[in-house]
Order: C-alpha cells, then sequence, then structure tokens
C-alpha cells in the first residue's frame, strides 16, 4: 500500500475490516484458522499462548504479545518514523522508549468511541500530572483525513499519521482488533498487559495505573472485600450528604432506608430514553405487585429505581409509573452505584440479598424467564427452576410454527444449539430454551411463541 492515499470508507464487519480505496474496496481479515467469530476471550487466550511461543507471525502481524517487539519495531516502518503530537508536530517514536503505552483504536463516526475518548483523556490527563512515563497513541478508523484531524483535535495524546495506512493495518491485524473503541495497554518492554483496557478505564479509572496483572489483581481483590462488608444501608444511603432515605409516593415521599433491613432488594437501573426500559419497566411493575400480593403483610421484597435520566423532569415522569421506592434525583450515590455494580446497559436489575449482599445481575433476564416466580432469585432457586423448565420442555413440541415468523422453529437448550438470545417477539433476553430458526437465526421465549395454523401453510401436521 502506497502511502499517503485516502480510504473514502472503512468499517467492520465481523473480524473482517473493509476498506474503500482508489474506489476498489478491499479487505482485511482479522480471523485466526480454529478462531470462532465473537468469542473474544478464546482469542486473548490464543494471543496470549502464541506470545508464550515467541511467535511474531508473517509480516509482524500474529502474536499479540511480541516477544521481540521494541517500540520502534511496533510503530515505526520504512516510511515513518514519527507520531503527529496534538499541535500537528511529528515526534520521533524512539521517545517513547521506556513507556508504557496505550495503543487506541478508536474513531469519530463510532458512538462507543465518542463516549469513551473523553474518559480516557481525563485518565490521560490525571498521569501525566503525577509525571508517570505513560503515552496514549491513537490508531485512527476514521474514514478520511478531515474526520481524522477533527477527532484527534479533542485527544491530548499522540497518533499514528492517518497516512500511515501500513502500520495501522498492521496495529489492527497485530492486536486483533475486531470492533471500536479498544484500548490495548503494553509496558515497557512492548508486552501486552491488558487487551480489554476499555472495560478497565471505565471501571478502575487512574487507579489501574500500570495496567499490570498484579496490579489488576490487587484491585480485584479489594473489590472483593468491599463486597464481602456490603450492606443494604452502605449501598443505597449517601454519608457525604447525611442522605438516609429513599424517594417513595408515600405522602413524605420519603423512606428510611434501615426499612430495607432484611428484605430482598432489587437495584432497577433505568431512564425513560431508554427503549428497551419501555417494554421491561411494565413487565417489572406487573411482577412486582404479583409478589407484594402474595406476600401480604409479611413484605418481604423492594424495588429501588436508580435513575440515569438527563433531567429531572424526566425522572419524575417516569418515577411517577413506579410503584417502589427510588434513589433522589441526581445524587451521587447513582454513578459510583452504577460504577461499583459495572452497570454497561440498561435497564438492569441488581438482587441484593436479605443480608445486604449481591445475589445476581441477572435478574432482568431472571424476571424475563420466569416472572414472579423468580424471586427470590437466588441461586438454588434458579437451579430448582431450571430443573423445572428442563422437565416441561420434555413435553414441548420440537418442532413450531410461530404466526411471527415464515419458518419453521426449533426447539433448542443451551446445550443444543441455544445459549443466550435476544427475543425477537419481546425484544428481551432470553437463555436455556427457545424456538430457534436455522435458517435464519430468528430465536423466541418458548412462552413467546403464538401458534400458527400447520395445515394452512401446506405442513404435514
Ligand atoms: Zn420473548
Ligand atoms: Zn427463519
Amino acid at each position: 500500500m502506497e502511502m499517503g492515499v485516502k480510504l473514502s470508507a472503512s468499517w467492520f464487519v465481523g473480524q473482517r475490516f473493509f476498506y474503500v480505496i482508489k474506489g476498489d474496496l478491499e479487505a482485511i481479515d482479522f480471523t485466526w484458522p480454529g478462531v470462532k467469530s465473537g468469542k473474544r476471550k478464546e482469542k486473548r487466550e490464543m494471543v496470549e499462548e502464541k506470545g508464550q511461543q515467541g511467535a511474531c507471525g508473517a509480516g509482524g502481524i500474529g502474536g499479540g504479545r511480541c516477544n521481540s517487539c521494541t517500540v520502534t519495531s511496533l510503530l515505526a516502518t520504512s516510511y515513518s518514523d514519527f507520531l503527529i503530537s496534538p499541535h500537528g508536530t511529528q515526534v520521533k517514536v524512539e521517545e517513547l522508549k521506556g513507556h508504557i503505552l496505550g495503543l487506541y483504536f478508536s474513531a469519530n463516526w463510532n458512538s462507543a468511541s465518542q463516549k469513551f475518548t473523553p474518559v480516557l483523556a481525563s485518565l490521560y490527563g490525571k498521569l501525566k500530572e503525577q509525571g508517570a512515563l505513560f503515552e496514549i497513541v491513537f490508531i485512527s478508523f476514521d474514514e478520511n483525513a478531515a474526520s481524522f484531524d477533527e477527532y484527534r483535535a479533542s485527544m491530548p495524546w499522540l497518533a499514528v499519521p492517518f497516512s500511515d495506512l501500513e502500520s495501522r493495518k498492521m496495529l489492527s491485524g497485530m492486536f486483533q482488533i475486531e470492533g471500536i473503541p479498544s484500548l490495548i495497554f503494553l509496558d515497557a518492554e512492548m508486552k501486552t498487559t491488558q487487551a480489554e483496557g476499555v472495560d478497565l478505564v471505565y471501571k478502575y479509572g487512574v487507579d489501574a495505573f500500570p495496567f499490570t496483572t498484579k496490579r489488576v489483581e490487587y484491585l480485584r481483590k479489594e473489590d472483593e472485600e468491599k463486597r464481602s462488608k456490603q450492606t443494604i444501608v452502605s449501598l443505597l444511603s449517601n454519608p457525604s450528604t447525611g442522605r438516609d432515605f429513599l424517594r417513595s409516593h408515600s405522602s413524605v415521599k420519603q423512606v428510611p432506608v434501615t426499612s430495607l433491613v432484611g428484605k430482598t432488594v432489587a437495584l432497577y437501573f433505568s431512564a425513560q430514553w431508554c427503549s428497551p426500559g419501555f417494554k421491561f419497566t411494565p413487565r417489572l411493575i406487573s411482577v412486582y405487585n404479583k409478589i407484594k400480593r402474595a406476600m401480604g403483610t409479611k413484605d418481604q421484597f423492594e424495588v429501588v429505581f436508580v435513575s440515569s435520566d438527563r433531567d429531572e423532569a424526566t425522572f419524575e415522569l417516569y418515577y411517577e409509573v413506579m410503584p417502589w421506592l427510588a434513589v433522589p434525583f441526581n445524587d451521587e450515590k447513582t454513578r459510583s452505584l452504577v460504577r461499583y455494580f459495572d452497570v454497561r446497559r440498561i435497564p438492569c436489575l441488581i438482587i441484593i440479598g436479605p443480608d445486604g449482599k449481591s445475589v445476581t445481575g441477572e435478574g432482568r433476564s431472571l424476571i424475563n424467564l420466569y416472572m414472579e416466580n423468580a424471586y427470590p432469585f437466588t441461586q438454588d432457586h434458579v437451579r430448582s427452576l431450571e430443573k423445572r423448565m428442563d422437565e416441561e420442555a420434555k413435553s414441548f413440541p420440537k418442532f413450531r410454527l410461530h404466526s411471527g415468523h415464515h419458518h419453521p422453529l426449533r426447539l433448542v437448550s443451551a446445550s443444543s444449539g441455544g445459549g443466550p438470545f435476544i427475543c425477537c417477539e419481546c425484544d428481551e433476553q432470553g437463555s436455556v430454551w427457545a424456538y430457534q430458526c436455522i435458517t435464519c437465526g430468528y430465536e423466541v421465549h418458548p412462552r413467546c411463541v403464538t401458534e400458527k395454523n400447520w395445515a394452512k401453510l401446506g405442513g404435514d401436521d
């Protein structure tokens, strides 16, 4: 590939990076032999294996942990031995010797990248302030030089020149970049220490520095310790403002956090702008009312809304329809709960047991699968529900016709071609049992199938 040519378009499909160059469509395949797509974990293990063997692969593409790499062999090519500074000046690659590096694969057109860049910039600023020998190098997946320049202007770190397509391609291949944003941390010897840098930065921020396995292990242990001391009061009250109550619909609008001690509590992370919540919130309300009714006066269950709404008016509007409690709008506890429970997607339902310890983060799927029967969400209870479901499934027909689909659907379980899925009928998550179309991958919950008449379609039964 020549230097200085413009990509007029580029995109990822699975592990294949397509780009249009001088009117021709080309593609780089990032797949390794024998590796199934979408399984990052397996891949990383393979990368590590390769690295241990010291394999560098043809043309430097191959081992994620190249044992003989230096910062120069990694980031400089025969045409270009420099990076671009935020001011647009050239910085020699060799000036990065001895630095811990973050390779940041990102693009202007990608909303997840846009969301992550300021988070990374804040971490970068803090580390630079502390005088850490640390640098980030942006490897662009932008569509053209103009969007690259615009995006780079928001970044305080260095970048591989947009014209150096050779390096950008080589680095994406070498580090098995499947999607963006992606952040790879390398130690001063240019060995990969963390391949899931984005997750790490979201979770631990600057505390994760120097991004070694040892540091991350330490942080995980510290987290575990925090979790072992966790109580419902420590989770939901805010000592820094003295708030020891939650919002309620009662006339006083307040309920002490201590009233939840000894109960099973579901923390409902949601927001009015979140469209999957439109379907889940009414379902949760119905389940909530049924559980409460079944309990009568021995009330042992509560839901607490943790809002990610952007303004108070929408919060009030959304909370209005919810029959349960809420963390007051804009309370700083909200952010710390999101981080503590590592909530990435909403709606999300985290279950806390009567002892104040976390039971499961899968509350939403459990409700979708078992409705009110999911209560009290414990492992033992879920196992017995699974057993009951497996029993019931024995009587399910092997094939069914669903009025929402034009192919016959086959009954699958996690062990027979099924697995976690999004139901095409109700848009909610599912796992374990499903009806699946082998032709097009369409999948629905067994309870979401509405029967179509076989005879009308010319079926033989
Ligand atoms: Zn469904
Ligand atoms: Zn189909």
